[in-house]
């Protein structure tokens, strides 16, 4: 295929993130009276459909029947979940032992539930019940009998789960499941397949290419060298394109374009000539724009080779407020070309999935309803608005729910619409035998038929398990005897409400979440890039000496006023400094990436932290540094008060020259204490804006001062400075030791410091985990900042059952990363900080290169004068104490291990570093007590061990990883405070008047 030129990006849907009830109003209006379309007399069909299916109720080994009697809100829907999802890719005996105890030993399969299906419910769960009596109760427990009765539970509940997966694929090859599909129409002649070949989206290029391999026999085999009459009667295929190329996010569209479309137009050229449907399935919101410039792009195309070909498709998700205008926009691509395409509605699979990244990156609201109704709605408004379209839109309508089929059914006569209904295998077949029952053998009928080996099956059957166990889906509800007809079938048109959820804004409570930027919106990043441009980091010039001296006597001198300030005002000051800084986010970020050579996402995440500790530090002093009163005898006061230590000195690294800062001079502050703070030689530039944020806030300058110079000489004299009282630090472990040195030796106040420091931070991975979620993690944590946070992943401890996979899959995804320019969006890794600092790291590679075996490495594709680059790298090394001292950059240290995982949390204790520590594994009472083992600060499980959250992670370690108490947590401010007792004898004036009064006494 010659190379289709990357599109310019630009928005062809609205604004994602716009206010529910507004985008609703126009689409209820659209079915509103006047419309054609009367909901309660669409839905009279649909009452015997679901009478019908509740006189015959599914099988009880069938999903639904076991889901309802034990739903995922309960331990043993959970459990099931939990099973169903890792059990069958545990390759060694003893951890799948490990799981299944852990996992059946927390549910009450034998008895706690009631309802109508119980009995055939329990006929599955209580061969469940029965095999966990022979479980060892606690996963170390080894005795023979007891392994050899487990292990034939083990056998027993593999076999369960084999066979809940097996209601959700077709077949594990494609010849496999058309010899199922051609069994199934022999009984139905009228059903057609949609074959999907199962897998997780790819990590690495062999991945993608071993599913394109799949997708391409498929279609040969689907095809069987024939062409069909039309693609709307013949099977097709459904596509993903997240499987298909390793990268496909909008930040890297140049790459989506010259390597993904390729891929995708392979199977075209397969597609279009034998005449069969080829679908795009829908996945997430962030890549909706990127997925219609994609189609676009290939519609061109078809449309110049194969114009007369009709079977080319698109998933649309309703339950995004963007639907609508998703499906015109698709019916304007089809007009512009020529084309007509295959339309499929669904309501969308990754809800909870939105809903969580809309508020971990504080976005402006939600991309997605959040009622259930409203999607339904918006559901019927995409149907009137394809039905308008029947010239270039061929509808298929993909959804179990029999409200929603009745009301299709409805629209569709009115319209005179030809069109398809589409369910999943394995799902609602009860409601479509009623619905085939209707005139003329009722509409055609497509069924989406996943193919795949059972390892490739878990991810979607997790999600059909959560589909079919949410309380709010069709299918749940119609297997609920208790739901009666009528509620099941109620108008979602009658509903209108705010949103069900707080906004990301809003979600901690009380204090503001900061607002985050979605980069992936061209409204909200361009912004940004024109600040990146015009970005200059200004020079700052050196403190001297002398300086120094006069700011310490300065600040010395305000102390006491300052304090006298009280802390309501100066929380006050901090918040409004929080406001400022949200609202010159663009401004802030150009410079991080100017002075500190930080990517676009780290910069934002960056700016985001530094609002976080000053609103939280603010509430925080509110809350606690008033004034405390204590009990004790009649006739005497006591009160417990906080104030300021004095000058405070704070020293941040150039990792978080904003955040870091930002954080360790609010606390300062808020606790009534003046500032001497002295940031990182190399980004002093981001530190002098944020000082100048502050004094226009508000804090006056004789309370603030910004010392810049090397640390041997400025830091080094604020430290010895006899009028400094406390010592605030982030850096090097060695930094930290001569600073409390010299504290110790110095004149004036005993004076305390407050050290946050680094860490030989281990991941610990046993044989339940997911290998694509551990390589996502590993290499967000290894990688991303190029490896220069103090949390970051050093050394990566993965059981010897999965290490190969994992580590093969480490390398191709190391070959993805984009190494470059931090200014552009596609970049994913900077360059390390400075010369000094690349050329330490890479004496380090050069032994490493001589001594272990080399894992992988990312190639640096274009070199910028003045940065530093080094290639994201990994190792191998024999055994955890190889790794003798922390490397501050991208490279990642791989041990495997065997036996007791415990052993590994001691080994890594025996580092002497405590700061962070990741574990991956599905068995929650090992997380746990691997947890409470190690002597480490922060543990992450099963996710990244980056990016900790201010109030939320509160974030520090122990050992030589710091001296705590943890920033943005509920401990930190009190160690910048000096405490007063003050004790009055309120009966000294001649007696005791308020017991003589009988007043109330405390
Ligand atoms: C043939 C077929 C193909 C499919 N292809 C895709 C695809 O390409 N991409 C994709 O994402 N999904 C796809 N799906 C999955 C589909 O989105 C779900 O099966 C569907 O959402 C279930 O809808 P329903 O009408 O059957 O059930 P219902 O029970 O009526 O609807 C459940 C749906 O409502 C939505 N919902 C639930 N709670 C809320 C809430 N609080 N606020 C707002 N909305 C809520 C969710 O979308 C949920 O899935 C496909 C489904 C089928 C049948």
């Amino acid at each position: 295929m010659n190379a289709i030129p990357t599109p310019h990006p630009h928005a062809r849907l609205p604004f994602p993130y716009r206010d529910e009830l507004q985008v609703l109003h126009p689409l209820l209006e659209s079915l509103g009276p006047g419309s054609g379309f009367d909901w309660f007399h669409a839905v009279q069909r649909a009452r015997p459909w679901v009478q019908a299916v509740r006189d015959k109720p599914a099988p009880f080994w069938a999903m639904e029947s076991l889901l309802h009697e034990y739903p995922i809100s309960t331990t043993e829907g959970l459990a099931l979940m939990r099973l169903a999802e890792a059990l069958l890719r545990v390759p060694d005996t003893e951890t799948a032992i490990a799981l299944t105890a852990d996992q059946l030993g927390k549910a009450e399969f034998d008895g706690a539930t009631g309802g109508p299906h119980k009995m055939m419910a329990s006929l599955s769960a209580s061969a469940i019940a029965l095999s966990k009596k022979f479980l060892p109760e606690a996963e170390a427990e080894t005795g023979l009998i007891r392994r050899l009765g487990a292990q034939t539970v083990v056998a027993a509940t593999v076999r369960a789960v084999q066979l809940l997966g097996r209601q959700f694929v077709l077949g594990r090859n494609i010849e496999e499941a058309m010899a199922e599909a051609r069994a199934q129409r022999k009984a139905m002649p009228q059903l057609r397949y949609s074959y999907d070949m199962l897998g997780e989206g790819a990590r690495t290029d062999a991945d993608a290419r071993r599913y394109l391999t799949s997708y391409v026999n498929a279609i040969r085999a689907i095809a069987g060298g024939r062409v069909a009459s039309g693609p709307e009667s013949a099977d097709g295929i459904s596509l993903k394109l997240s499987a298909l190329f390793p990268r496909y996010e909008d930040a890297q569209r140049e790459r989506v374009f010259a390597e993904l479309l390729a891929r995708v137009w392979q199977l075209i050229e397969l597609a279009a000539p034998a005449n069969i449907n080829l679908t795009i399935d829908a996945e997430e919101c962030d890549r909706l724009e990127l997925s219609l410039d994609v189609f676009d792009a290939l519609a061109k195309r078809i449309a110049r080779q194969h114009p007369h070909w009709r079977g080319f498709g698109l998933a649309v998700q309703a339950y995004q407020t963007r639907a609508v205008d998703v499906v015109h926009e698709v019916a304007r691509i089809a007009r512009s070309q020529g084309l007509r395409f295959m339309v499929r509605l669904a309501k969308g699979a990754y809800w909870d999935g939105e809903v969580k990244r809309a508020q971990e990156q504080g976005l402006p609201g939600y991309p997605v309803f959040t009622h259930k109704q409203h999607t339904d709605i918006a559901y019927l408004a995409c149907t009137k608005a394809a039905f308008g379209h029947t010239d270039v839109i061929y509808a298929q309508f993909a959804t179990h729910n029999a409200g929603t089929i009745a009301a299709i059914l409805s629209m569709a006569e009115a319209a005179g619409a030809e069109f398809e209904m589409q369910r999943l295998h394995g799902m609602s077949e009860g409601v479509y035998r009623e619905v085939l029952k209707g005139e003329g053998g009722g509409p055609p009928l497509r069924i989406y038929a996943p193919v795949g080996e059972h390892r490739d099956l878990l991810a979607y059957l997790v999600r059909r398990l959560l589909e079919n166990g949410a309380n709010s889906s069709f299918v749940h509800q119609l297997a609920d005897v208790t739901v009666d007809i009528d509620t099941l079938l109620a108008s979602p048109l009658a509903s209108e409400e705010a949103p069900s959820l707080p906004m990301p804004g809003e979600m901690l409570g009380r204090r503001r979440n900061s607002r985050g930027v979605d980069l992936t919106c061209i409204a909200q990043r361009e912004p940004l890039l024109q600040a990146v441009a015009a970005a200059r980091a200004e020079a700052v010039p050196e403190s001297s000496l002398a300086q120094v001296d006069a700011s310490m006597s300065r600040l010395h001198a305000a102390a006491h006023a300052w304090n006298a300030h009280g802390v309501a005002a100066r929380a006050e000051l901090l918040k409004r400094a929080a406001d400022a800084l949200e609202g010159r986010m663009a401004e802030f970020c150009g410079l991080l990436v100017k002075e500190a050579h930080k990517t676009l996402g780290d910069c934002v995440a960056e700016v985001r932290e530094a609002v976080d500790f000053l609103r939280y530090y603010a509430d925080e002093a509110e809350s606690k540094l008033a004034a405390q009163a204590l009990p004790g005898p009649t006739g005497e006061s006591n009160e417990l008060r906080l104030h300021g230590r004095g000058v405070f000195v704070c020293i941040s690294p150039w990792n978080f020259p904003l955040a870091i800062f930002a954080g360790q001079v609010a606390a300062a502050l808020v606790a009534g204490n003046t500032v001497a703070a002295k940031p990182a030689e190399q980004t002093p530039a981001v530190a002098s804006r944020m000082v100048a944020l502050l004094h226009e806030a508000g804090v006056p300058a004789d309370a603030l001062a910004l010392l810049h110079g090397p640390g041997e000489t400025v830091g080094a004299a604020l430290v010895a400075d006899a009028r400094t009282t406390g010592v605030c630090f982030t850096g090097s472990t060695a930094v930290a030791k001569t600073i409390n040195r010299a504290l110790a030796a110095k004149d004036g106040p005993i004076a305390p410091l407050i050290a946050e420091t680094g860490g030989i931070n281990a991941m610990i991975v046993d044989s339940t985990a997911l290998p694509e979620q551990v390589v996502d993690a590993v290499v967000q944590s290894a990688f991303r900042s190029a490896g220069q946070r103090c949390s970051a992943l050093r050394l990566l401890c993965v059981h010897e059952g999965i290490a190969d996979a994992v580590i093969d899959m480490i390398a191709g995804a190391l070959a993805e990363l984009q190494v470059g320019d931090p200014a552009l969006l596609a970049t994913d890794v900077g360059p390390v900080i400075d010369a000094h600092a690349h050329q330490g790291i890479s004496l380090h590679i050069e032994r490493l290169e001589r001594e272990v075996r080399l894992i992988g490495r990312c190639a640096v594709r274009e070199a910028v004068p003045g940065m530093h680059f080094i290639a994201p790298v990994a190792f191998e090394l024999p055994q955890i104490a190889d790794l003798k001292e922390e490397i501050f950059g991208p490279v990642l240290h791989v041990v495997r291990w065997s036996g007791n995982p415990d052993a590994v949390v001691a080994q890594v204790n025996a580092l002497g570093y405590g700061l962070t520590l990741g574990i991956q594994t599905r068995i929650d009472s090992r997380a746990l007590r691997l947890a409470g083992a190690a002597r480490i600060g922060n543990v992450y499980v099963n996710r990244n061990m980056i990016g900790a959250v201010v109030g939320v992670q509160p974030f520090g370690g122990e050992g030589l990883s710091g001296t705590g108490p943890k920033a943005g947590g509920p401990h930190y401010l009190y160690r910048f405070c000096a405490e007063q007792t003050l004790t009055i004898n309120t009966a000294a004036a001649g007696g005791n008047a308020a017991l003589l009064a009988g007043m109330p006494l405390h």
